[in-house]
């Protein structure tokens, strides 16, 4: 089945344009871990890992962060897709709040390694801003933004007497320093990067196209022919598992981003915060450095081989209205990106971290859920330390099969 997971042009790979070449595969190897997977996650592992002192390589079938990370619209946030309240069916309130903090542990990693290494990624630092327009969610807004208070985030509350935006806002929650945003192009490659400094390896088109399990080792197979001989294997290749695993890790769903031609002004849009709407499916927005605006969301079933243009050309005229009438202040809104991925949520909005049930030295490290790059930083922690034979505690909210019955 040809599966598209990314539809359109995407705005990152695209203004990106010299893009550096890794080579292919021509020997066996063998190292400590094998990374599956070069996008921004196995970037990530690939960072931790090399910074612990662990020979890692990474494996991309394609070109390094062309798949779902070209189209990451890379809010980063500390908060989960769904509120608290709502999130207590699949998880105790202790730890949504305990996905928070490691929400804020994960936003100070990025800036950590920004400040060590440069800000090769367009990086900035932002608050973030939950609203709603909706009478009948002010509630909703009001007890999130009690319980976040409670728990001692630093928060503002805002309602239509207060708003400073250009849009209607019947209430909303600011979250100081809750968030950044960041170009994930450059911050997969400024991640291999630093990596290879420090030893590891990449190589692109090397496809894995099968595993063989032994007690204290997998052998990877490449495309070719060439073997890797690792002691663990990360399965970071996104939202297709199927070569590992028959198990059905998340909801998939396509959402939907347009991206302006640069602006003039941003007038109505303070501080370009980071804008999420408390609407099912929710409108995201993040402006760029280079003065665009982005808007996403208008998410539906995801049908794997089937790229339905009429739909998304109805999706992104729908955003594009959207973003006009939120943004009147701002002139000449111009569309010149429309691009469209998979996306994958789980209940409790959390990522999957972890061995597989079967093979041992199989290792899991999927950021699903709109948090999937903050996930990816803290998997990467906690593999690191799973490897390192140090316990993570915070590894079982993210356990492989904390789904099943
Ligand atoms: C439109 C959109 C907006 C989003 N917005 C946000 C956001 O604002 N914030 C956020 O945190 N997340 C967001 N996400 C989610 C985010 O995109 C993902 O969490 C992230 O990009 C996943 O990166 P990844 O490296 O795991 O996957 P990918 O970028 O898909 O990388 C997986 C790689 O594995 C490779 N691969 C697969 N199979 C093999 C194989 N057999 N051998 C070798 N290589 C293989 C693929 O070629 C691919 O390059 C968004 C997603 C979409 C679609």
């Amino acid at each position: 089945m040809n599966i598209q997971y990314v539809q359109g042009k995407p705005l990152f790979t695209y203004i990106n344009k010299n893009k550096k070449q890794y080579p292919y595969l021509t020997e066996n190897i063998e190292i400590d871990i094998c990374i599956i997977g070069g996008g921004v996650t196995g970037a990530v592992a690939s960072y931790y890992l090399s910074k612990n002192n662990i020979k890692s390589v990474v494996l991309e079938k394609k070109r390094i962060a062309h798949l779902s990370t070209s189209v990451t619209t890379s809010l980063l946030q500390y908060e989960l897709d769904d509120n608290l309240s709502d999130l207590k069916e699949y998880t105790t309130l202790e730890n949504a709040l305990k996905s928070y903090d490691l929400g804020l542990k994960a936003l100070d990693e990025i800036e950590e390694f920004i400040n060590t290494y440069g800000n090769k990624c367009d990086y900035k630092k932002r608050d973030t801003l939950l609203y709603t327009a909706k009478n009948d969610e002010i509630n909703g807004i009001k007890i999130e933004y009690d319980l976040r208070k409670e728990n001692g985030l630093d928060v503002e509350y805002i309602d239509e007497s207060t708003n400073k935006y250009s849009f209607d806002i019947k209430a909303g929650i600011i979250s100081k320093n809750g968030g950044s945003e960041l170009d994930p192009y450059k911050y997969t490659n400024q991640l291999l990067d630093v990596s290879c400094d420090m030893g590891a390896k990449i190589y692109e088109n090397t496809e894995v196209i099968d595993l063989v399990h032994h007690d204290n080792y997998v052998e990877v197979i490449t495309e070719f022919g060439y073997k890797v001989k690792a002691k663990k294997v990360i399965v970071a290749t996104g939202y297709n598992t199927n070569l590992f695993t028959n198990r059905n890790f998340a909801t998939k769903t396509t959402t939907f981003n347009i991206v302006t031609k640069p602006v003039a002004n941003f007038d109505g849009w303070e501080d370009q915060i980071l804008i999420r709407d408390n609407s099912d499916p929710y409108n995201y927005l993040r402006t760029t450095v280079d003065n665009r605006l982005i808007i996403g969301g208008e998410d539906v079933d995801f049908i794997p081989d089937i790229f339905n243009e009429n739909l998304a050309n109805e999706k992104y005229e729908i955003l594009e209205n959207r973003l006009k009438s939120m943004f009147k202040d701002i002139k000449g809104i111009e569309v010149d990106f429309k691009y469209c991925g998979t996306f994958a949520s789980t209940p409790d909005n959390l990522g999957f971290v972890g061995p597989d049930k079967k093979h041992s030295n199989l290792w899991y490290l999927l950021g699903y859920g709109a948090n999937g790059i903050l996930f990816a930083v803290l998997g990467a922690i906690m593999l690191t330390d799973l490897y390192n034979g140090k316990e993570n505690k915070d590894m079982k909210l993210f356990k492989v099969d904390r789904f099943d019955n």
